[in-house]
């Protein structure tokens, strides 16, 4: 054992290029929503999840916070979601299915910040 059949080599080669076409589509779909295109942006996100799940790639870390986790959205704050700091938390409500994400506030590896800093004070 511990040289690699030919199949197992075949997957990582397919799982390389799906990463590849992941990263490919994630830059499509920052390009479509700076444009103003975010259902095209949200399809691409969709795509690129699509082909990790396929793959059993992971997706970036970024990809998490760029999209909806229930409807898939491509989240833009202001336009189709709301981002509001509280208690250490960051809360992401997406308006378009109305989803509301909390995720820890980490600055410096500190897990929270104190609300004064918030405040300028
Ligand atoms: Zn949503």
């Amino acid at each position: 054992m511990g040289k690699k059949g030919r199949y197992a080599k075949q997957k990582d080669r397919r799982k390389k290029i799906a990463s590849e076409r992941i990263s490919i589509l994630m830059e499509l779909a920052d390009k479509e929503a700076i444009s103003g295109k975010l259902d095209r942006a949200s399809r691409y996100g969709y795509l690129a999840r699509k082909i990790g799940k396929k793959y059993n790639v992971r997706l970036p870390g970024t990809f998490k916070h760029k999209y909806c986790k229930h409807c898939g959205t491509y989240r833009v704050p202001s336009r189709n979601t709301r981002v509001r700091i509280s208690r250490g938390h960051i809360t992401t409500h997406c308006l378009e299915c109305g989803d509301i994400y909390r995720r820890p506030y980490i600055v410096n590896g500190n897990r929270s910040i104190k609300e004064s800093e918030l405040n300028g004070q």
